[in-house]
């Protein structure tokens, strides 16, 4: 069975696609510093703790892994704290990925998945986000996706490096046979905190803000569920491996949901209700972002199936109850 190097396989998103790529017939090969991911949660290959931070790691794995293509998803990821210290994204996501990029192109492998950002549009009103739009990141999380988009497309120039770029609006949801799910320390999501909220974990979700220009006040965003984005990554790497070109997809369903209407449907899926406390905006969130690309259905064959905001609550709700890591 052919490797593909999975980084950050034991995070939330890598540890799923790490099934999805098991289920397809790879060996997913996950290197991961378990900074922000779970040791339990890489169940379907080998594991080499690792930092990208350090070349000679990344060379060991490659020299000793041979992977044939690579899907990279370790990050830094919380808009709120990159606003806060952005030193710290350009640091680990850039320079991370840049070490990655030059070991894989010294290792000749020419084939490279890439976890990006619907963050990198930024607040644009009124424009449909499709692959073609601008991007104007207003965080330091979406600024050092952009750069590394912009590495990778310089590394394919001089190098012939083949790069799938997908940039992810709001993923949610978990595993339905509950191997993986979403666990972050400390959680910072819409969707898990709601969730604590609901059962008592913690007080209340706070709403940050209530003063957008949107119906009801709360921002907006399109949510696609954690299995359905990681069988796109199947099919991008298939793209790939089949001779395509380059091509960056956005992975979304389309629909926009407000935080006040997520929590709507929280309510009717749980049967609870949720306490809630109306705050301030957070530094660094976009009014809206919502997809309005069909590329990866029309190009990749992506059919997501389990996209419904009650389906990825319910899926997510479901983890929350029963599924844990050893921390
Ligand atoms: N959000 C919120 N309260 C929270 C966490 C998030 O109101 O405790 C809002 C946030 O402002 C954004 C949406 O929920 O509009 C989704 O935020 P999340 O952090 O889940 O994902 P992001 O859009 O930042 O990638």
């Amino acid at each position: 069975m052919a490797n593909v190097l999975v980084t950050g396989g034991a995070g939330y998103i890598g540890s799923h696609a790490c099934k999805a790529l098991a289920a397809a017939g790879f060996t997913p090969v996950t290197f991961d510093n378990l900074i922000t991911g779970w040791r339990d949660a890489v169940k379907f290959g080998p594991f080499i703790q690792g930092d990208l931070l350090n070349r000679a790691e990344i060379d060991a794995v490659f020299a000793r892994h041979t992977p044939v293509a690579v899907m990279h998803f370790a990050a830094l990821s919380q808009v709120g704290e990159s606003m806060k210290h952005p030193g710290r994204y350009w640091r680990n996501n850039v320079q991370g990925s840049l070490n990655l990029i030059e070991a894989a192109a010294s290792a000749e492998c020419g084939n490279f998945v890439f976890s990006s950002t619907c963050a990198t549009y930024g607040d644009q009103d009124n424009v449909v986000l499709d692959e073609d739009s601008d991007q104007y990141p207003i965080n330091a999380y979406g600024s050092s996706k952009r750069a590394i988009e912009d590495i990778l497309r310089d590394f394919g120039a001089a190098c012939g490096m083949k790069s799938v770029i997908f940039r992810y609006f709001n993923v949610a949801g978990a595993d339905p046979d509950g191997d993986v799910g979403e666990f972050h320390k400390p959680e910072t999501h819409l969707i898990p905190l709601m969730l604590d909220a609901i059962d008592g974990k913690r007080d209340a979700l706070t709403i940050f803000g209530t003063d957008y220009d949107t119906p009801d006040g709360t921002c907006i965003r399109d949510y696609v569920h954690v299995c359905d984005l990681v069988d796109a990554h199947v099919l991008g790497l298939r793209w790939l491996l089949d001779g395509k070109p380059s091509r960056v997809f956005n992975l979304g369903t389309g629909s926009g949901f407000s935080v006040r209407e997520v929590i709507d449907h929280s309510r009717d899926v749980t049967n609870r209700a949720v306490p809630i406390i109306e705050g301030k905006r957070r530094p660094g969130d976009c009014t809206k972002l919502v997809s309005g690309s069909t590329r990866a259905v029309a190009e990749l064959g992506w059919a997501p199936s389990r996209s419904t905001l009650p389906q990825m609550i319910s899926d997510a709700w479901r983890w929350h109850q029963t599924g844990h890591y050893n921390t």
